[in-house]
């Protein structure tokens, strides 16, 4: 392997699925849905299917789609974009981030980033050159410490690498930590990447806030959002970064040697979805937020130490009130011994924070969660 993989482990969402098939356990690891999002907007991928939409599309994206992203940043957040120059498709929201940090980081910079982090930041800022600066939300809430933040810039500092909802806390960040993030930002004239695919994701009182539309923010902020998770599409791969035109060309820079353009004839059907099932997003909340709570009763009738998430499909547990110490070695015993599959949140962190943290994803069937739970106990 070249050295800008050292030390960059295979991801451990495809080695826990690859467990959760051998051992046939109840999969609460990996996060994708067990049902599909809106069968009209399937049909309208099957449609572009057979009316030709099977070449290149255009290297940003197809306008349907740039227009609809563009229709729906200003619906939700009120953030007017110009779809042909501040949006940009995406194979997924995991080729923005790896577009984004291949086209904005040089050699040397320092990325700051949210631990537990999402494992594909750690592996692209690498492969970047850059230099990971992360800053630990804080248990048994995961909160982000205003002074912690402060205390990660350096001279060399360039970004921060924001994820709101969070994954894999669940952590919806608040108007006042985002503020926090944006004083520094425009104090040391720092660009913000914001991962925000679980934008819809959010429950009770928790309001998703798009850093971007904080005072003095759009200029200096690229976000990058996906259908994957909000219309339960995770297996499709479409993406988008909007932001000002010179951070979103940079994307662009970059995404047009990594895939060139993205899939042509689901991008039809996303903009379908997008303009026409604009309430799917809130209506899947609505049902993730009873299984929430299903699984965080059934984990905590275990045993286990809860954290209820205000947000994404995930919730995180404390093992240590069963006497184990180290997640990676109870997700890697759980399918023999439960015959569950969940996610060591230890391999997020750079610390010793999270050795005892383990993550479960909760947007199954009611009927996979309640075996789930029932294997546990
Ligand atoms: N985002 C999903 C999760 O956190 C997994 C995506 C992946 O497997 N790379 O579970």
């Amino acid at each position: 392997l070249a050295h800008r993989l050292d030390g960059i482990p295979p991801t451990i969402f495809t080695t826990m699925s690859a467990l959760a098939t051998r051992t046939q356990s109840v999969n609460l690891g990996q996060g994708f849905p067990d049902v599909d999002g809106p069968p009209e907007v399937i049909a309208r991928a099957v449609h572009a299917l057979e009316s030709g939409a099977n070449q290149y599309a255009p290297g940003p994206g197809i306008p349907a789609l740039r227009q609809a992203v563009a229709a729906h940043q200003l619906r939700h957040y009120g953030i007017e974009l110009d779809p042909d120059s501040q949006v940009v498709v995406t194979t997924g929201c995991t080729e923005g981030i790896a577009a984004a940090l291949l086209g904005l980081v040089n050699p040397g910079d320092e990325v700051i980033v949210l631990e537990p982090y999402y494992d594909s930041y750690v592996a692209m800022i690498q492969m970047a050159g850059g230099v990971r600066r992360p800053v630990t939300l804080r248990g048994p809430d995961f909160r982000l410490d205003p002074d912690e933040l402060r205390a990660a810039v350096t001279p060399r500092t360039r970004f921060v690498l924001l994820n709101t909802p969070h994954n894999p806390t669940g952590t919806v960040l608040t108007r006042e930590e985002l503020q926090a993030v944006a004083d520094l930002a425009l104090e040391h004239d720092l660009v913000v990447i914001t991962d925000e695919v679980y934008e819809h994701l959010v429950y009770d009182e928790s309001e998703h806030v798009p850093i971007s539309t904080l005072p003095g923010m759009f200029e200096r902020t690229l976000t990058l959002s996906s259908a994957g998770k909000s219309y339960s599409f995770t297996g499709w791969k479409v993406g988008w970064a909007t932001g000002p035109a010179e951070l979103v060309g940079a994307v662009l820079a970059a995404k047009q040697w990594l895939t060139f353009t993205s899939g042509s004839p689901l991008q039809p059907a996303v903009a379908h979805a997008l303009d026409e099932a604009p309430d799917f997003p809130t209506a899947l909340a609505a049902e993730l937020r009873a299984k929430r709570d299903r699984l965080c009763t059934g984990l905590a009738l275990v045993g286990l130490d809860v954290r209820v998430p205000e947000g994404t499909y995930f919730a995180t547990t404390d093992i240590s009130s069963l006497g184990w110490a180290n997640s990676t070695e109870f997700c890697l015993a759980l399918p023999d011994r439960a015959g569950v599959v969940a996610i060591p949140t230890q391999g997020f962190y750079d610390s010793d924070a999270g050795m005892h943290l383990v993550r479960w994803a909760f947007c199954k069937d009611m009927d996979v969660i309640e075996e789930g739970i029932r294997r546990l106990a």
